[in-house]
């Protein structure tokens, strides 16, 4: 399928490749499991403060349809291409059906720079977006979420446009909205929460306790903010974080007070001065307990990978590791990876409970929101680990069999039609 020719999609393929030679999956099934079902390519014309108009592409892209509608992220970011789109929908599909949930994987995004944009042009972005893929999307179809570059606010204009061309309020159509809007309690935090949690599994699994381990996390936004905050609430010492333009590194903690005021102010945590500067290089390779990286795919490379001095590898971000880094780890032996799809699960978890709760017009507490989602991660952490010591393989090899298998067998037991 050449129009995804792309780095990632060649990554996310050959994790593909390697389980379905794992799980001996016959070739005639092979690409029906592996290739995207349906994907959407948009002109999005936008009139900017300035009053020239500048076009944006914008993708979306539904991996599989066999176990109920589609689910996934919408990411606004300048590298956002159709093949990087691809393959985070198939990431969806195997992270969706570890944890059970009744969706294929999706994605979407517009290559654009919210960072550089008013506002008001973001919204015009997302509205015009929203329009362009309007018979592609719907409660039963697809429902987009916040993904890199994407908040509770851009999903409320999504859902707005969206309600004003049927006439109706339609919560269920998007996740990670508001509160207010029939958005979940407990949303907005649940993939940094999620990712918090499985760290605590993986130190009690090797014995470590977490008072006085420490952590490093690449990418301080939503997922990475949270997951910080709350390992540091876990008794863990978060000693640096980074967002796009830098890091900071305080061997003595960062007080995350005092950041998030910084950052409220100034929209990054460059020039934060209660830490040192560090590049995000620099911060995969610092020594810690807890590595934890949020932010973009292909992060831990064949070129650092044998550098990182981490206990745990908690993969917050889609696609962190590529292949050939997984190799190196795999040969160390002395990386406890909890891999992406097991990771940061979280955040799907609570989407789907926030779908339920919009399609029954009926909320949950918050306490029952977190209940329910550390259930479904400590049985997807169980059958995970009990996978890989059973058939002695990688934490991301177990998760990712677990997760292709359960949608090869719906496929199968689907048929083919006609
Ligand atoms: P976000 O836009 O809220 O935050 C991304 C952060 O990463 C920002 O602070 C940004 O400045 C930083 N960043 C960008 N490029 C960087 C780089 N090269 N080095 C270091 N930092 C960099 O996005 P998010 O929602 O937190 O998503 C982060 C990752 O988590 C993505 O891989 C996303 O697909 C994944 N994810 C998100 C959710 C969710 O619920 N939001 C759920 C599952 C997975």
């Amino acid at each position: 399928m050449d129009i995804y020719k792309h780095p990632t999609f060649d990554m996310a393929c050959e994790q593909f490749d390697l389980v379905a030679d794992l799980l001996q999956m016959p070739q005639s099934e092979r690409e029906r499991v592996k290739f995207p079902k349906r994907s959407l390519t948009v002109a999005v014309p936008v009139r900017m403060d300035s009053g020239e108009v500048k076009v944006f592409p914008g993708y979306r892209v539904q991996h599989h349809l066999s176990l109920g509608p589609t689910k996934g992220g919408m990411r606004f970011h300048p590298d956002v291409a159709l093949g990087e789109v691809a393959a985070l929908a198939m990431w969806m599909s195997w992270k969706c059906a570890l944890t059970g949930l009744p969706y294929g994987g999706a994605k979407g995004g517009v290559a654009c720079n919210p960072r550089t944009m008013s506002i008001n042009e973001v919204e015009r972005v997302t509205r015009r977006f929203t329009q362009e893929i309007i018979s592609f999307i719907g409660p039963q179809i697809d429902i987009p979420a916040p993904d890199v570059g994407t908040n509770e606010q851009t999903m409320a204009w999504m859902m707005d446009t969206y309600s004003n061309q049927f006439g109706h309020a339609v919560s269920g159509v998007v996740t990670g909205k508001p509160v207010d809007l029939g958005g979940s309690l407990g949303r907005r935090e649940a993939t940094g929460r999620g990712v918090a949690f499985l760290v605590g599994r993986a130190l009690d699994t090797l014995g470590i306790a977490s008072s006085g381990c420490t952590a490093v996390v690449q990418g301080y936004g939503n997922v990475g903010s949270v997951a910080a905050q709350k390992m540091s609430q876990n008794g863990i010492k978060v000693i640096a974080v980074s967002d796009a333009d830098g890091g900071l590194y305080n061997p003595k903690g960062i007080d995350f007070e005092k950041l998030d005021a910084y950052i409220a102010k100034h929209r990054t945590v460059l020039g934060f001065t209660e830490a040192e500067p560090i590049s995000n290089e620099e911060i995969l390779l610092l020594k810690c307990d807890v590595l934890a990286p949020c932010a973009l795919e292909r992060q831990i490379t064949a070129h650092n990978a044998a550098k990182i001095q981490c206990r745990v590898l908690a993969e917050g971000a889609n696609g962190p590791t590529t292949p050939d880094a997984d190799v190196i780890l795999n040969e160390r032996g002395d990386v406890f990876i909890i891999p992406d799809i097991l990771c940061n699960a979280g955040g799907v978890v609570v989407s789907y409970f926030e779908w339920v709760q919009d399609l029954q017009s009926f909320f949950w507490s918050e306490g029952e929101v977190m209940d329910k989602l550390y259930r479904i991660l400590e049985t997807a952490f169980t059958q995970t680990l009990n996978m890989a010591n059973q058939r002695k393989l990688p934490m991301r090899m177990a998760a990712l069999s677990l997760g292709i298998k359960r949608v090869a067998d719906a496929k199968r037991q689907r048929g083919l039609f006609p």
